[in-house]
């Protein structure tokens, strides 16, 4: 799973101007969503075309300070270089990397978007002591935005339901998930969301686990349910197809990296130990 290094520590300090200790600074550029990364992929790069005064503090990694910095959709940058996706760096950069890296983006992001109060207009300023931007005008105050959303994989006896979203790569299939609505909880949202992605209804969920999913800012929140009645019905818009499959029988399943298939690998484990 996409996962923080144990050694990463969180740093509520956002200006890499602030007094730090550290001999040595990562410093992770972004252009929008893409990570400038080496030629292999395998490592990122720093460039010198980064914004003035758009680095931020991230956190602090075994003895290095992470920085995340952006720079202008048409910067240069150094010769071996290149930009990827965080997506295309799955499996290519080390893992612990990739995870900081999903934070990183998120916080420049964040950062990129806030630059003005969204009552007011007035241009904001990173507070000193949080992760925040806030309005020297009015005191509106914007925090890093996280979109939790819901997975969930149905039981039924030793099978598992496993859908087809229509932006999947052809062959893919995961667990079902979506986006809470303002006001529901987490369970409300599971049984909404089964039901109009593909029309049934589930019982007895159970937490699985959780994972931040930087594509842009959801936290996934995965739980197993049981299959509790009505015609599998995929809604066609979201889901292509959804079908019930055994361990022996199984499409192609999400990377290795994500919830979804540690979701998956850990429900067939627990079918094979019956
Ligand atoms: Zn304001």
């Amino acid at each position: 799973m996409l996962k923080s290094p144990a050694e990463f520590t969180l740093l509520s300090q956002t200006s890499l101007e602030a007094d730090f200790d550290d001999t040595t600074v990562l410093r992770l550029c972004f252009r929008n969503a893409e990570l400038l990364v080496s030629e292999s992929g395998t490592q990122p790069v720093a460039t010198l075309s980064a914004i003035s005064g758009a680095a931020v503090v991230v956190g602090r990694w075994n003895s290095q300070l992470i920085a995340v910095e952006r720079v202008e959709i048409d910067a240069l940058v150094p010769e071996g270089s290149r930009w990827a996706g965080l997506r295309s760096l799955f499996g290519v950069m080390p893992d612990d990397l990739v995870a900081i890296a999903g934070r990183a983006c998120q916080i420049a992001d964040w950062d990129r978007t806030h630059r003005y109060c969204g009552v007011c207009a007035t241009p904001t300023t990173r507070e000193a002591n949080e992760r925040a931007r806030r309005c020297p005008a009015c005191g509106h105050t914007a925090y890093p935005r996280i979109s939790p959303a819901m997975m969930c994989l149905v039981t039924r006896d030793d099978e598992i339901l496993l859908a087809r979203n229509v932006n999947f790569p052809a062959g893919r299939y995961s667990a079902l998930a979506g986006f809470l609505e303002a006001g529901e909880s987490i369970e409300d949202a599971v049984h909404r969301e089964v039901e109009e992605e593909v029309g049934i209804k589930v019982s007895n969920l159970r937490y699985f686990s959780s994972q931040s999913w930087p594509f842009p800012h959801s936290l996934m929140i995965a739980f197993t349910a049981e299959y509790a009645g009505g015609a599998l019905t995929p809604n066609g818009h979201e889901i292509a197809e959804a079908s019930w499959f055994d361990a022996d029988n199984l499409p192609q399943l999400p990377p290795r990296i994500s919830i979804a298939r540690a979701l998956i690998d850990d429900t067939l484990t627990r079918f094979r130990a019956r």
